[in-house]
């Protein structure tokens, strides 16, 4: 009598509007069957799964199958999805990735703990977001220095490569959030009037190509440097950094259609010469030619490839 008087009190609070209850708390999976009774939050069957990992901060109960105790009931109605949502995303930095139920389990994990285990976006934390004062930007960009270069580059590429040994999952999500936040600093100094809500669906670009090549300058006979090159093929852009997590793009190339006058080669110039022969790539638009050096010849390969589709793409 009891037990399906609560249970029904519960799913009634479940569906109330205006509680944020009838989404789970850390997906916005509708419908959400599970609860944690330890931080008062409506959840679903997948992020129940990861809630019940963690019980030194939640403790997980079926809505439907579990019995609860009057005490519980009146916990959850104290606390809710909205209230959690306060409490424990209260500062949540703008280009955070807040993962959704389709994503990878290491971005949803990660989400969770650092919102209850860590209490990385708690009111009372120090805002990470780069942009909002100065002190905070260095601090960011000071831990992230103290890495060697070399292993900002093998993360790339192990991420790429689905090879996450090396890392704990932790520090993955910091790297995807750190990229994102370099990202939006860099839209947010180079559109300064553009809304908050219009930059960050462009941090996450349609970068088919990232790596490095050798670029020399307009006159091709300046030093060749090494540069992170970026091929964004829906914006049609080569952008070039001077390292790959810096907030500002040293430059960048508007790359056209074939029947516009661009065309990618798989050799130099013939005014440019190179001591040192490495594999390269003359990239003609109808401004100028730009000149880069590859590792080798598959490093060559997979660039030609990755710039001629997007010179043939519409
Ligand atoms: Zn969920």
């Amino acid at each position: 009598m009891d037990r399906d008087h609560n249970k029904a009190l519960l799913l009634e609070l479940q569906r109330t509007a205006g509680t944020g209850n009838d989404r789970c708390a850390d997906c916005g999976n509708p419908d959400p069957e599970w609860a944690s009774y330890k931080l008062g939050i409506f959840i679903c069957l997948n992020c129940s799964g990861i809630h019940r990992n963690l019980p030194e901060i939640s403790r997980v109960k079926s809505l439907r199958l579990d019995f609860w105790e009057s005490n519980l009931i009146e916990f959850m109605k104290n606390h809710g999805n909205l209230w959690a949502k306060a409490k424990y995303e209260a500062k949540v930095p703008p280009y955070y990735y807040i993962p959704k139920s389709c994503d990878c389990l290491v971005l949803r994990e990660q989400w969770i703990r650092a919102k209850y285990e860590r209490g990385e976006f708690l009111d009372t934390q120090v805002c990470q977001d780069p942009c909002s004062a100065g002190s905070r930007e260095g601090c960011l960009w000071k831990l992230r220095k103290g890495r060697r270069q070399f292993q900002k580059r093998q993360f790339l590429l192990s991420a790429r490569e689905g090879v996450m040994k090396y890392f704990t999952k932790e520090e993955i999500v910091d790297w995807f959030n750190a990229i994102r936040a370099a990202r939006y600093h860099y839209l947010r100094t180079t559109f300064p009037n553009v809304p908050e809500a219009e930059l960050i669906p462009r941090i996450t670009r349609n970068f088919v190509r990232e790596g490095y090549m050798k670029k020399t300058g307009p006159k091709q006979k300046e030093a060749f440097k090494v540069r992170w090159f970026c091929l964004d093929s829906q914006e049609r852009n080569l952008i070039y950094f001077k390292n790959p997590l810096d907030a500002f793009a040293q430059g960048q190339v508007f790359i056209g259609r074939r029947d516009e006058g661009y065309e990618v080669r798989d050799d130099l110039p013939e005014r440019v010469c190179v001591k040192k022969t490495k594999p390269a790539i003359t990239l003609v638009t109808p401004v100028r030619e730009f000149v880069f050096l590859c590792e080798n010849d598959r490093k060559q390969k997979e660039w030609m490839d990755a710039l001629n589709g997007v010179i043939t793409q519409l």
